[in-house]
């Protein structure tokens, strides 16, 4: 490689497609894709006008896409506006997300069907839309999936939760097991427990909070901020031999 190392973690040129852009990790990921170089294309259900000022404000470049993603009929309109917009994307974070706080025995049809929906079944087939491309035009791309703790645990009062980050670390492995070949580099982000809507309920209840707060070896809860990092790493050249990894950014907590 010439130059210097750094230019390896730089998106320049590239762009890149980020789902859930309207807040909290996913606003975090664009801000810092855009400062990164990359232009951004923000998916969401609602606008994501706080992103694109954010955005703007670095002088980086936003574009965004109103969609439901509990739909999978979304897809192609999707896939098609990203590219009348940009021509081709070459990164693309699944990063939506919902969770439903209930005890296992009351757990309703649909309230787990809402949930695999977005964080499963729409992970998975936005993938499968992009990789089809990047193998047919033989361009290759990234793939970054925002997993969670309850990939790896099992969590308490969030089993249709646990079940769909738990798939989304199994696929990620899948999918890197069929693509690499292709140039195309599956990783996810298991974010620890992070200061966002995700996490309101939680936080808001004292006991689990504390409990929580008490078991981060770093002392505090995580912020967008701290994924940066590790973003722009997963989708730069930087990582060209990382496949098929969930990497935590945690303050710890796997490690206790
Ligand atoms: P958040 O609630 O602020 O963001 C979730 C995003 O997903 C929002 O933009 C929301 O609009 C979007 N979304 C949900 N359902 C959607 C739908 N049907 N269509 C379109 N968009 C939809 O919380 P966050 O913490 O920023 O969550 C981002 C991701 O990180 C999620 O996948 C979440 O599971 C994951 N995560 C969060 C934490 C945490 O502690 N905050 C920890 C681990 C993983």
């Amino acid at each position: 490689m010439a130059g210097n190392y750094l230019d390896m973690f730089s998106l320049e040129g590239k762009t890149a497609l980020i789902t859930g852009a309207n807040t909290g990790l996913g606003q975090g990921i664009c801000l810092a894709y855009a400062q990164a170089g990359a232009n951004v294309i923000g998916v969401a259900r609602r606008s994501c006008q706080e992103t694109a000022e954010k955005i703007a404000a670095v002088s980086g470049s936003f574009t965004e896409i109103l969609a439901d993603l509990s739909d999978l009929s979304v897809i192609s309109r999707i896939v098609a506006e990203a590219n009348a917009v940009c021509g081709r994307v070459d990164i693309l974070v699944n990063n939506a997300g919902l969770i439903k706080r209930c005890d296992a025995v009351d757990v309703t049809v649909e309230e787990w069907d809402s949930v695999i929906d977005v964080n499963q079944r729409m992970v998975f087939f936005l993938c499968q839309a992009f990789a089809k491309g990047w193998i047919q035009d033989k361009k290759g791309g990234r793939i970054i999936n925002i997993a969670s703790m309850l990939s790896f645990q099992g969590g308490i009062r969030v089993p249709s939760y646990t079940a769909s980050k738990s798939a989304v670390m199994g696929l990620t492995k899948a999918l890197a097991n069929e693509w690499s070949q292709h140039n195309i580099n599956v990783n996810a982000i298991a974010p620890g427990y992070m200061a966002t809507n995700n996490t309101a309920n939680l936080r808001s209840d004292e006991q689990r909070g504390d409990e929580i707060l008490s078991r981060i070896p770093a002392g505090r809860w995580g912020t967008p901020e701290d994924i940066a990092g590790a973003a722009i790493f997963l989708a730069s050249e930087a990582s060209s031999y990382v496949n098929g990894f969930t990497l935590a950014v945690d303050g710890g907590w796997l490690a206790r």
